[in-house]
């Protein structure tokens, strides 16, 4: 049968060990409150809701609803406490926090294979079961990190610094060129140039837009701790006004082929993935709000129309070089006793630590009886996710939620937005419910 260990009783660990225990397996779920908690979290409950209460959209046509129709699909235990305390919120599925993460708990506590312990995990070697599935989250506690790190190397990290990534289709191809600088390397980048009127307009808005309040523990005089090699977009601009033109805007090396001349001042788009249908702003972390994004890197005239797949983010979270270290199952590749699951693999949100804690706790239970993993197809949400965090042609890793652009496309093109997500979703549905007949 199997006894699975699970750490960390978050949104990731409370479906691993749910997902696991519903396959036969014993498990013991081990989680540090109430004798510690992180700075994010307060109450003793199970999936505790860090921050907002809301789960995003429910339409089956946006990638949040897809995911979420998936995860039903999946006897998520969250969806099931997430629909008993719903609270009103338009087209979103948000729940009461105290409700939700008591139900959790109560389905959890009330299932007859899940055993609890509530202790602090300090060393992974101390874990003996079966397997092991590390869900302890973006807060994993500071003994445990660095112990991962130890076992890991330089494979964790302790924030995010992420871009944004737009959809490649939705740039406009009259007001960029691809080229690469001097032309070297071909030409792999999308350019966008702006004229020195654009630029001071784009430059204004960008110093001014507000950003997102920072947590306390983020923060240290004043200052985001890790500023360091990653400093947002917007923090480097208010240093000066050329210096990101001397910086990530620099034009240098690159004729715009509309003007025969250099820009003064160019946006450099690379490929996120290898289709090429999402684009990342090359040198634009930052910690705007999300509708302050849009509104200023619309500015950028190659930009007006752009579809935003991911917004960028900058905050404490601690997660682990997926790309290089775990399988589409979760499991390490180098020990496939050991799992992750949750935000500490780079699936960044709710329901996306949801998704990956129910593949692994099924992948885990799949170990212990020597069977061959599970793996979701790509088209799915669930399964785009899973190989997105283990694809290693990506390069610099960044955390990433549910988006249509991690998905294949469709066979044929189709050009309207809402007609063809909603075709990825029907296909996606259609192939998770054929994969769980066989299954
Ligand atoms: C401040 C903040 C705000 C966020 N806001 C949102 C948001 O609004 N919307 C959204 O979709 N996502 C948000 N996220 C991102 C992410 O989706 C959530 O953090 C989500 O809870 C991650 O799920 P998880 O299961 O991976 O980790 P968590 O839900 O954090 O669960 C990890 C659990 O592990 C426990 N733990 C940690 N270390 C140990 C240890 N050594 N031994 C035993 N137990 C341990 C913790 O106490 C916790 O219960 C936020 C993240 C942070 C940090």
């Amino acid at each position: 049968m199997g006894h699975i260990l699970v750490v960390g009783a978050g949104l990731a660990g409370s479906e691993a060990a749910w997902a696991a225990a519903n396959a036969g397996a014993h498990v013991t779920l081990i989680e540090m409150k109430p004798h510690k908690y992180t700075a994010a979290h307060h109450s003793p409950g199970f999936a505790e809701l860090v921050c907002s209460n809301s789960f995003k959209a429910k339409r089956q046509d946006s990638a949040a609803g897809l995911l979420k129709q998936e995860l039903k699909l999946m006897s998520s235990v969250c969806m099931q406490a997430a629909q008993s305390c719903e609270v009103a919120a338009g087209g979103a599925l948000a729940v009461d926090r105290e409700i939700f993460s008591k139900t959790v708990t109560r389905l959890i506590k009330s299932h007859s294979r899940i055993k609890i312990e509530h202790r602090e995990i300090t060393d992974v070697s101390e874990l003996q079961g079966d397997a092991v599935i590390i869900a302890t989250g973006p807060l994993t506690s500071a003994p445990l990190a660095s112990n991962l790190k130890s076992i890991l190397g330089k494979s964790l990290s302790f924030y995010d610094a992420a871009a944004p990534i737009v959809a490649a289709d939705s740039v406009d191809s009259e007001l960029s060129f691809c080229a690469s600088r001097y032309g070297k390397d071909g030409s792999d980048y999308v350019n966008c140039p702006m004229d020195k009127l654009q630029y001071e307009a784009f430059y204004q808005a960008l110093i001014t837009a507000e950003t997102v309040p920072l947590h306390e523990f983020e923060v240290e005089d004043g200052l985001v701790r890790f500023y360091e090699g990653c400093i947002p977009i917007e923090a480097l601009a208010k240093r000066g006004k050329d210096a990101i033109r001397f910086g990530p805007m620099k034009p240098v090396g690159l004729t715009d082929p509309r003007t025969g001349h250099r820009p003064w001042a160019v946006l450099q788009l690379r490929r996120e993935n290898a289709e090429g249908t999402m684009l990342n702003l090359v040198g634009f972390q930052t910690n705007l709000k999300f509708g302050e994004q849009k509104r200023v890197f619309r500015m950028i005239p190659a930009l007006q129309k752009a579809e935003f797949f991911r917004y960028g983010v900058m905050h404490r979270n601690t997660f682990i070089d997926s790309p290089r270290l775990l399988n589409p199952s979760f499991a390490l590749k180098d020990n496939s006793r050991i799992f992750f699951a949750g935000q500490i693999t780079g699936v960044e949100g709710y329901m996306e630590s949801a998704s990956s804690g129910i593949i692994a706790g099924i992948n885990a239970v799949r170990e212990a009886r020597q069977q061959a993993p599970f793996i979701l197809p790509r088209q799915t949400m669930m399964g785009a996710l899973a190989a997105y965090i283990s694809d290693d042609s990506v390069k610099g890793f960044q955390p990433m939620g549910a988006n249509f652009g991690i998905i294949p496309p469709l066979e044929q093109q189709v050009r309207d937005k809402k007609e063809r997500h909603a075709m990825l979703s029907h296909r996606a549905i259609n192939l998770l419910k054929q994969k769980l007949v066989q299954f």
